[in-house]
């Protein structure tokens, strides 16, 4: 039995439990846990913002540490050197200002976005919004957020658009106006998994359109995960081109993966897998 600090309190915690406010179920491995047993919090691990995670996922969610190029997040070949942009950001400079992410594309942070992608859970979007609000704290604060978008077709499909939902909590932690309209998806395309770098630029040619609002604003453009950029580097070419005018571009992912690395294919591969996930929880 672990000794509680604090046992006088321990009549108002009973009284929490009996309205189930002292007990809470992790979004990430199901298992009950007290919100109010912050001496079980590990340090170093997800800031404490009141969001629905044990102590031990917190740990399996703890923000990335440096070693990223700071324009695209690709991890650094020597982690311990001072962050310096990667060869293809020095080869072809990318179109925003600033690139922030909360972790790289892996373990739990990838259980999380395949729940809230295909799993459609609102909850797990809200919580993957608010952890990339805490990666997003020291940008120049935006006059608009815009979340990449999908192809009325597939919105349709889909039902919700997953990075809309993530930039939501977001708009609100940066106190800036949420803005799904100021970017449009004008026609459907394919899937990047699988084309070439070149497949993937000539697949998205042409597919946003900015809206003439956005002129002079400062815009943070919001994806879930981040490969090549392709998706990301078209969107904001079209909110900065003379059509959209924009004045500059910052872009928040929740998850980069590295460029090398198959993962990401793979877990979309196999998303359907993820209904068994569900059914099991
Ligand atoms: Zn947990
Ligand atoms: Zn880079």
């Amino acid at each position: 039995m672990n000794e509680r600090p604090f046992r006088f309190l321990q009549p108002l915690r009973d009284l929490l439990r009996a309205v189930s406010l002292d007990e809470r179920r992790c979004i990430l491995c199901h298992i009950p846990f007290s919100p109010l047993d912050r001496g079980a919090m590990p340090p170093e691990s997800v800031p404490r913002i009141g969001i629905p995670l044990c102590p031990s996922c917190r740990t399996l969610l703890r923000p990335r540490k440096s070693g990223y190029c700071p324009l695209c997040g690709e991890p650094a070949l020597q982690p311990e050197a001072r962050p310096a942009p990667c060869d293809a950001c020095r080869k072809t400079s990318p179109p925003w200002e600033h690139f922030r992410f909360y972790g790289l594309y892996g373990g739990a942070l990838k259980t999380l976005i395949l729940r809230g992608k295909f799993g459609a859970d609102p909850a797990v979007l809200h919580l993957l919004g608010r952890l990339l609000a805490h990666a997003c704290a020291d940008l120049p604060r935006p006059d608009a957020i815009v979340p990449v978008p999908l192809h009325r077709t597939r919105l349709r499909e889909r039902g919700f658009n997953q990075c809309q939902e993530v930039a939501r909590p977001l708009a609100h932690a940066l106190g800036a106006p949420l803005r799904p309209d100021l970017l449009l998806r004008q026609h459907p395309t394919r899937h990047q998994v699988g084309l070439s770098e070149a497949e993937r630029l000539a697949n998205l040619e042409g597919a946003f359109l900015a809206s003439p609002q956005v002129r002079g604003k400062r815009i943070l453009l919001v994806d879930d995960t981040a490969t090549t950029g392709t998706t990301l580097r078209r969107a904001a070419i079209a909110l900065l081109d003379p059509h959209g005018g924009a004045a500059a571009v910052d872009v928040a992912v929740v998850a980069r993966t590295p460029r090398d690395n198959q993962d990401y294919s793979d877990a979309l591969a196999a998303s359907c897998g993820l209904a068994a996930e569900k059914s099991r929880s």
